[in-house]
């Protein structure tokens, strides 16, 4: 008995290993559609928006995957309470359009991955409504109450039943969004059936939304299921959310999910934007380096997902004072670190957003500021007004903008396999403000440099040859006789084999 189950671990090990081996290592760009782009002239940006801007994510930008927050239907304008999640919400098109938008990134080879909130339903999808009538009835048995998690006694994240007195149910982030009863079987058959509908009309993977929440307060309960999401997404890509520190995000990798969001390294605090900020080059380095180092052992073959800020965060522009260079600075860093780096949309003009709800983080993306066609109304509830320098296009045609400085670095990454693969190991530069390190993979090593202070001549670098640098304050560093001469705020990757 003991070998057989065994045998069954060693199984499952092999097959968790091999949908790791199945992940591809891309640039995602992270789109809030009802904001990205207005085909039909409604004020509220749709599929069709979307699939018109391929060029401008997947050619003028280079990324090769993108991120569609959720696009099922749903009451609310962020639509993370989903009411029927066979059909994508009538404001933003119709399962034809989204099967168009995932044959049109197929035919890029960009992948497509979706939103994928199940921790809760929208208040007014049929199983909560079904579940809430049967309650009121007298009926506790009745079909869809296994689906929620109902309970005869109030405490902390319950709300009251409407019709249904002395009955609660769990609703831990608002009370139009009560919680599935995520052990209920009958809600993980339901679970993989939506997983698979996605995956058969052309989605690659998801975005898991609220994994933490999953089990509120049951870190072991999230991991298992977790664990389920891959078995019904076999080789698909999944990448969750997790706004955790990095021993709940190790312990969580042990799941098999491909990716975690790396909060830790993201925002205003995150070891990105504050070593940027604070000229601590090496610091960031042994930072990059170790948490490579964790990953790997944790999780052989899970893949980092890094980024500044996502929908839930204020825009990072602020953070970075505003300033051009230190925008840039910050984007050479991680668009170029191991993993897969996601942009959130209007990162990359330098978009600055508000700080005062959600929506005022997911304000329309400003595609010129002269011509307002495909411009989407701000979401509802937006308090602030979204500012840029220059919009899409005028950034576009202009090689010194945050844009055109973007898509210098995804194409850096996208054209050297060992910056998303290798392990990061740091090299001490001999500069504090220097973040240095070394990756290699598959007969490539490649050493990353990146100054974030005052000008640095590093010497010692005979025998290798500058394949790559990014000038996020101006000037290029230069590789002369051994020694690499790296102006203020300047990227240079090197590769042994001088030319
Ligand atoms: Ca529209």
């Amino acid at each position: 008995m003991a070998r057989k189950w065994a045998a069954l671990a060693l199984v499952a090990a092999l097959w968790v290993g091999m949908c790791r081996a199945g992940a591809e290592y891309r640039t995602y760009y992270e789109i809030f559609v009802g904001s990205f782009c207005d085909y039909d002239g409604d004020g509220i940006g749709d599929l069709r928006g979307a699939m018109s801007k391929l060029d401008y994510v997947c050619d003028t930008l280079g990324a090769t995957g993108i991120y569609l927050m959720p696009v099922m239907a749903s009451p609310s304008y962020h639509k993370y309470d989903v009411a029927n999640y066979f059909a994508v919400d009538p404001e933003y098109g119709t399962l034809e359009d989204f099967a168009d938008l995932a044959e049109e990134c197929a035919r890029r080879g960009a992948a497509l991955i979706l939103d994928l909130p199940v921790n809760h339903t929208s208040s007014s999808h049929p199983w909560f409504v079904a579940a809430c009538e049967s309650l009121a009835r007298g009926d506790a048995e009745g079909e869809y109450v296994g689906y929620y998690n109902f309970s005869r006694e109030r405490g902390s994240g319950r709300q009251p039943v409407p019709a249904a007195e002395g009955w609660y149910y769990e609703a831990q982030f608002a009370e139009d969004m009560p919680d599935l009863n995520l052990d209920n079987d009958a809600v993980r058959a339901e679970i993989a059936k939506i997983v698979r509908f996605w995956l058969d009309i052309g989605a690659t993977g998801f975005r898991l939304d609220a994994v933490t929440s999953y089990y509120t307060g049951a870190a072991g309960k999230n991991a298992e299921f977790l664990a389920f999401l891959k078995e019904c997404a076999g080789d698909a890509y999944l990448v969750g959310e997790a706004w955790t520190d990095g021993g709940q995000l190790l312990s969580l990798y042990g799941s098999g999910t491909d990716s975690l969001f790396n909060f830790p390294f993201s925002q205003k605090d995150g070891d990105i934007i504050s070593c940027v900020l604070g000229g601590r080059g090496a610091a960031l380095a042994k930072s990059v380096a170790d948490w490579d180092a964790r990953l790997r052992e944790a999780a052989p073959g899970a893949v980092d997902a890094v980024f500044l800020t996502n929908h839930d965060m204020v825009r990072s522009a602020g953070a970075l004072r505003r300033d051009p260079a230190l925008i840039k600075q910050a984007a050479a860093v991680y668009l170029l670190m191991p993993g897969n780096s996601f942009i959130y949309y209007g990162e990359e003009i330098g978009m600055r957003g508000g700080s005062r709800g959600d929506p005022d983080k997911r304000m329309p993306m400003i595609w010129s500021l002269e011509d307002d066609s495909g411009m989407a109304d701000p979401p509802e509830g937006a308090m602030s007004a979204e500012t840029v320098d220059a919009g899409a296009y005028a950034q576009a045609a202009d090689p010194g903008s945050i844009l055109s400085f973007y898509a210098r670095a995804v194409a850096i990454k996208s054209a050297h396999a060992a910056l998303a693969r290798g392990r990061a190991e740091a090299l001490d530069a001999g500069f504090a403000q220097v973040c240095a390190y070394e990756a290699a993979h598959g007969g490539e090593v490649l050493r990353v440099y990146h100054n974030l202070g005052d000008k640095a001549s590093l010497s010692g670098l005979e025998g290798f040859a500058m394949v790559a640098w990014l000038d996020a304050g101006g000037e290029s560093p230069e590789l002369v006789g051994g020694v690499l001469k790296m102006p203020p705020l300047s990227t240079a990757v090197l590769a042994p084999g001088a030319r």
